[in-house]
Parts: structure tokens; C-alpha cells; sequence
């Protein structure tokens, strides 16, 4: 009955979904079965309209930009997953640009580039939405989305929409409050800095330069990075080398391996299932402790039959 609710709303919006869907082709290492309905959202309004419709009917949901982080449970039958595509960019002011969070990286870097503003190259090659990348606290290269948000729309659970500053957000070493969170970023006011389109295009390009973005792995089936670079001593370490260095490069289970190109990607090789992702990091975890006496801990997020991030 309650589902009617949900499903009426997107009829009489004309909004776009899917019933009884699968997740897999919308998350990039394809892992994850099928879910109630995934909704393509490509207005703020209907977004928020859905959000509070969701809370009302006491439904299970999950917002998506690129899915580039994530992994699903192979069966959720109680839960909705939004695909937000909502994607607009504006300039609001010498250095400042408001960002809806459905926007990809690729889009925003190349509006970047057309308008001659710097300061975001370090997403070159970050795939997914910069909602997601603010979720996540995205970055590369020393830079990451806490250097450069500035305050940014919300759509809080049971409270409606509000305004926070940077510091809303706790942003720590991969992780803000929304990364685990059931709170929405509608959309974003990024600090830029103004500079010439050939400045920007060859900061871009140099940076997909180091990335070595040509490689084949970027067009594998991977959520990137799988753990996360432990700190000792106050120093950051590379989570590739110490699995590399535990002999795991390479390192091919049934369905799924350690990449022989960067060992801390993981690729799913032959229709993986969430069992197949949690025996590997089982086993990497427990294979490099043994190895090094350091605990590796994941990077990328499960999402739960009811929605729920881990
Ligand atoms: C080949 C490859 C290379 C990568 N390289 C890097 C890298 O260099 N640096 C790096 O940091 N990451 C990297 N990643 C990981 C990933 O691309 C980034 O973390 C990316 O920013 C995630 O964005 P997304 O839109 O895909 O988020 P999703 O995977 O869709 O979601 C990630 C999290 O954010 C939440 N979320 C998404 N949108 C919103 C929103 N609007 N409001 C609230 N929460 C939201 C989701 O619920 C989820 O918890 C890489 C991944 C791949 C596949």
C-alpha cells in the first residue's frame, strides 16, 4: 500500500524508474542484485518532493551519483535507489560556483575548462558525480573536496532542507557525515580560481598523465581504491604496496582478483556476488596483517539490503 504511494508519484511526474530492477549496470565494478525500484531524478524539487514521500511510507532508500564507491547486496527487495542526475553549474560569484550534485566530474571539469577556472583538476579521473565526491571526501594528489567546498544545500531526514558551511560536513581522510549517512547534498558552492582555458587544460592533462588513466584497468570492472592508505606514525602508507608486498598482486579467487596492475584495485573478473567481495577483503585483510602487523580497513561502501552503508 505504502509502495502505491511512492509508485504514484513517479507516475503521475513522469519521472523515470525501474520496478524489480537490477543495480549491477549502474555501479561501476558491477557488483549487487536486484532492488525495488532505482529512480532517475533529474529535478531538485522532485528529489526533495521524493525524499520526504520516502520518509512518510517509512521506506528503505539510498541516493547514487556515479556509483563508483559502492557495492550492493544481491538482493534487496525493500529498497529504492535514486540515481541523481541532476546537473546544473553556475557562477555565483569572482570564485565561486554553485554545483547540483547529479553533475559528473568529467561535466564540471570541462564547463572547468571551458570558462577558464582552476582549483578542481585534482578530480581528473575521479569518475562519478561531485555529490558523491563530496559524500566521500574524493581526492588525489594531496587535494580533496574539503579543500574547496565551501557551504552547500541539504536535504536532512525528518527536518527538510537546510544550508550548512564546510564544517557541516566532518570531513576527515576519505569520509564526511554523508559518506554512512541517509542525508541528502543537494547541491554545492565550490571555491575556483579564475586562470586562463589552455592553464586549465594542461593542469587536467597532466594529471591524467600521472594517473596513467589510459590504462586498460580504468575500464574494468572496479570501485577504485578497495582500502583505504593506513596512517602509522603519522604517515600515510601506500594500502597498494603493503598487499603488494604481501605477495597479493595479482592474486586471483574465483570470481574476482587483486589487480596485477595497481593491487589495491579490485576487479570483479566473472559476475562477482557480494560474497566474492567479502571473502577477498577477508582474506586481504587477514593475509596482510600476517605479513606487515597492519590492519587494512576498506574504502569502499556496502550498501545493505535496507540501505544501509558499512
Ligand atoms: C577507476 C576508479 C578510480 C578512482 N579513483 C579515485 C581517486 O583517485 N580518489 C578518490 O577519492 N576516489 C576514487 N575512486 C572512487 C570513486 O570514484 C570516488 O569516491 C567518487 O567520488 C564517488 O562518486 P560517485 O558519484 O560515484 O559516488 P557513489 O558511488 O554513487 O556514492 C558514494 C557515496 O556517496 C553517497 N552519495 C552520493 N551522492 C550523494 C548525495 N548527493 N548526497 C549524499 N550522499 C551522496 C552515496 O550514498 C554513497 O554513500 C575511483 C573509482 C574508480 C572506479
Amino acid at each position: 500500500m505504502k509502495t502505491d504511494i511512492v509508485l504514484n508519484y513517479l507516475k503521475l511526474n513522469n519521472i523515470e524508474y525501474y520496478k524489480n530492477a537490477s543495480i549491477k549496470s549502474y555501479l561501476t565494478i558491477e557488483i549487487g542484485g536486484k532492488v525495488n525500484s532505482i529512480i532517475i531524478i533529474k529535478k531538485k524539487q522532485e528529489l526533495v518532493n521524493l525524499l520526504k514521500i520516502f520518509e512518510d511510507a517509512n521506506k528503505y532508500y539510498i541516493i547514487l551519483g556515479g556509483g563508483s564507491n559502492v557495492v550492493f547486496s544481491d538482493f534487496s527487495p525493500e529498497l529504492f535507489v535514486i540515481i541523481n542526475k541532476i546537473d546544473d553549474i553556475e557562477l555565483i560569484g569572482n570564485n565561486k560556483i554553485k554545483v547540483s550534485t547529479g553533475t559528473s566530474n568529467k561535466v564540471l571539469l570541462d564547463w572547468c575548462k571551458e570558462n577558464g577556472y582552476c582549483g578542481l583538476e585534482f578530480l581528473a579521473g575521479i569518475p562519478g558525480t561531485i555529490g558523491g565526491a563530496a559524500a566521500v571526501n574524493a581526492g588525489a594528489y594531496g587535494r580533496s573536496m574539503s579543500d574547496v567546498v565551501i557551504d552547500s544545500e541539504v536535504y536532512y531526514s525528518n527536518e527538510g532542507v537546510q544550508f550548512i558551511d564546510n564544517s557541516g560536513f566532518k570531513f576527515e581522510y576519505r569520509n564526511s557525515v554523508f559518506k554512512y549517512g541517509i542525508n541528502v547534498i543537494l547541491d554545492l558552492r565550490l571555491a575556483v580560481k579564475k586562470c586562463s582555458k589552455e592553464k586549465m587544460s594542461s593542469l587536467i592533462h597532466d594529471i591524467l598523465i600521472k594517473r596513467g588513466t589510459a590504462h586498460s584497468i580504468y575500464k574494468m570492472k572496479t570501485a577504485g581504491c578497495f582500502f583505504k592508505n593506513p596512517i602509522i606514525d603519522g604517515k600515510k602508507i601506500s594500502a597498494g604496496k603493503i598487499i603488494e608486498q604481501s605477495g597479493l598482486k595479482g592474486e586471483k579467487f574465483s570470481n574476482i582478483m587483486v589487480s596485477d596492475y595497481h593491487s589495491n584495485f579490485i576487479i570483479n573478473t566473472n559476475n562477482a556476488n557480494f560474497k566474492d567481495v567479502q571473502n577477498i577483503e577477508k582474506s586481504i585483510i587477514n593475509k596482510t596483517y600476517e605479513a606487515t602487523g597492519i590492519k587494512l580497513k576498506r574504502e569502499v561502501i556496502y550498501v545493505l539490503s535496507t540501505g544501509e552503508k558499512i
